[in-house]
């Protein structure tokens, strides 16, 4: 009983977005004036061209740019001190309620993990979470694998790795529930499963403060990313307090001082901005000892083949 009132929950959600979104309304409401007319006319249309404008160019007064081969690239980026982000017309990314894996730091890998995990059968298929054009379509095989990334209007980008299969493409506009890929084991996994993260600007925030998984929801109608790392709930859960989001760390009391300084110096990092403009006459040999890193993992982390040559003017990522 409960099941089949949660399977509705999902479903109705999904469908519910043949509404009008509230980011077009908010749009038509700053434009009153200069619509006020064309709405007598025809408002539905003009909803509709909105609509479809902002997906064309996703949250385009958040994001700087609309580069298509790197997930991430805006940690040079000022982050708004608050953003509003709408999670209304949403679609849980797969029916499976199982996580696997929470967002945090993991002592097994010395890392942060940075989206949560939730457990598939090969070939399931994933969804896209919103509205919102694909703007990575990679494999990356030591990483994500098979990898799809959307940036949506209300502001988030998320992510959907470890797939078996893409089922979409580079700038194409996607709809809420659109089928995006098939679940798989691609790149560094282990076992089936869906690897989700949800991004404002490249910020890690947990997914599980905006998805809830195991009764397939959203946790609220918005969710507003405060500064670095904070965030409050609005709507169902009005009132409920704050929430860490991206910087949270968890630890098991089992864990070890080590692994705790371990987590707390990782965290520290991910709170500086850990991207390196090359200059004229750099070489990935002398960025990577600027750095204290290594031109392998340099190569690694910004998707970098051997042949590939470095410009000046380029963004590189180096931790
Ligand atoms: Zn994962």
């Amino acid at each position: 009983m409960l099941k089949n009132l949660l399977k509705t929950t999902a479903f109705a959600a999904c469908i519910a977005l043949a509404a009008p979104n509230a980011s077009a309304q908010d749009l038509l409401a700053r434009q009153a004036p200069v619509d006020k007319k064309m709405r007598a006319v025809d408002s539905i249309a003009i909803q509709k061209l909105l609509q479809t404008e902002e997906l064309e160019d996703p949250a385009a007064e958040l994001y700087p740019n609309w580069n298509d081969d790197q997930i991430n690239l805006y940690g040079g980026v000022a982050l708004p001190s608050e953003y509003k982000i709408d999670l209304r017309g949403f679609c849980m990314p797969t029916t499976n309620r199982i996580v696997t894996s929470n967002y945090g730091y993991r002592p097994r890998f010395r890392r942060q993990h940075k989206g949560i995990d939730i457990n598939a059968n090969k070939g399931d298929t994933i969804r896209a979470a919103f509205d919102g054009k694909v703007r990575v379509v990679d494999y990356q095989p030591s990483g994500y694998g098979n990898v799809v990334v959307i940036r949506h209007p209300n502001g988030l980008e998320t992510v959907y790795g470890h797939l078996s299969k893409h089922l979409t493409k580079r700038d194409k506009v996607v709809k809420a529930g659109d089928p995006i890929g098939l679940a798989g084991d691609t790149g560094f996994s282990f076992g089936t499963h869906l690897h989700f993260e949800t991004r404002l600007l490249g910020e890690y925030i947990d997914p599980a403060k905006l998805f809830d998984f195991a009764n397939q929801d959203v946790t609220g109608d918005f969710y507003v990313f405060k500064g670095r790392g904070r965030g409050t709930l609005l709507g169902k859960h009005d009132g409920k307090g704050e929430a860490d989001a991206n910087e949270e760390v968890r630890y098991n009391s089992s864990e070890s001082a080590a692994a705790k300084a371990q987590a707390k110096r990782d965290a520290q990092q991910s709170a500086r901005t850990r991207i390196h403009k090359v200059k004229r006459g750099e070489t990935l040999s002398s960025i990577a000892r600027r750095h204290g890193t290594t031109v392998a993992k340099l190569r690694r982390i910004n998707g970098l083949r051997k042949s590939s040559k470095i410009r000046p003017g380029q963004i590189l990522k180096y931790s």
